[in-house]
């Protein structure tokens, strides 16, 4: 699903990405985490094509990121992205904020795009909600809109950039709820979170990163058990 080998990216003078490899198999979760600023948005970034890098090779589900435009619309077909901040459409609706993208974009007949679009709000518990305004829900309830949407595009590989660090506690359990039977159905995924409980329930593999490079990648047991360098377990300190 993503194969990336010798990444390198600079913003100006400072290096953000350092050698970065790493391979996520179908159906494999790999959960990213490390200090603020260690580049894990700028990486899960890379993967979906809105970030440019200058060394390095790219590849996601099959579509090598050269450059061109053809490649960034064929990758952006294929892997969904959710966000911190939802992102969501405040002037539509929640159905038509899942159908929008379906009925232009993609073509689909607006009948077909809705019934969908209905099959995932279930899928995501939010079945009585799809004609109210993103304004008239909470965070948790706009996160998984925001994670239906995506699915909408029936996903190879689904991307997460910390999607519950923005929401208040009691509602952190609601998306990752979703997130966890996402994974459970096959959903190939990379999730940037501190969620230590979700890593050890979901991930396959924790990569932890630091300063703009992969310091350790280890199951989870492994990791929050007995990681293998200093930085890594002053960083699982801190977050537990
Ligand atoms: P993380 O998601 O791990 O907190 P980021 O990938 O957001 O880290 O950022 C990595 C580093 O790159 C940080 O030092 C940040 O300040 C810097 N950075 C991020 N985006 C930009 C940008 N658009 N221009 C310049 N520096 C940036
Ligand atoms: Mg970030």
């Amino acid at each position: 699903m993503v194969e990336m080998a010798g990444l390198n990216k600079w913003y100006g003078e400072h290096h953000v990405l350092r050698d970065v490899a790493l391979g996520l198999a179908r159906g494999e979760k790999i959960v990213l985490c490390g200090p603020s600023g260690s580049g894990k948005s700028t990486l899960i970034r890379c993967i979906n094509g809105l970030e440019p890098f200058h060394e390095g090779d790219l590849t996601v589900c099959g579509t090598r990121l050269d450059g061109s435009a053809q490649a960034l619309a064929e990758v952006r077909r294929h892997a969904g992205m959710v966000f911190q901040s939802f992102n969501l459409f405040p002037h539509l609706t929640v159905l038509e904020n899942l159908t929008l993208g379906a009925v232009y974009a993609r073509g689909e007949p607006e009948a077909r795009a809705a019934e969908r679009a209905h099959g995932l709000l279930a899928r995501v518990r939010l079945s009585d909600q799809t004609l109210k305004f993103p304004g008239q829900l909470s965070g948790g309830q706009r996160q998984r809109v925001a994670i239906a949407r995506a699915l909408m595009l029936e996903p190879e590989v689904m991307l997460f950039d910390e999607p519950t660090s923005a929401l208040d506690p009691e509602m952190v359990h609601e998306v990752l709820d979703v997130m966890e039977e996402l994974a459970a159905a096959g959903q190939s995924m990379i999730v940037v979170t501190h969620e230590m409980g979700f890593a050890r329930r979901v991930a396959d593999l924790v990569v932890f990163m630091d300063r703009g490079e992969i310091v350790e990648a280890a199951p989870p047991a492994t990791f929050f058990e007995a990681p293998a360098t200093e930085r890594a377990r002053t960083f699982i300190g801190q977050i537990s």
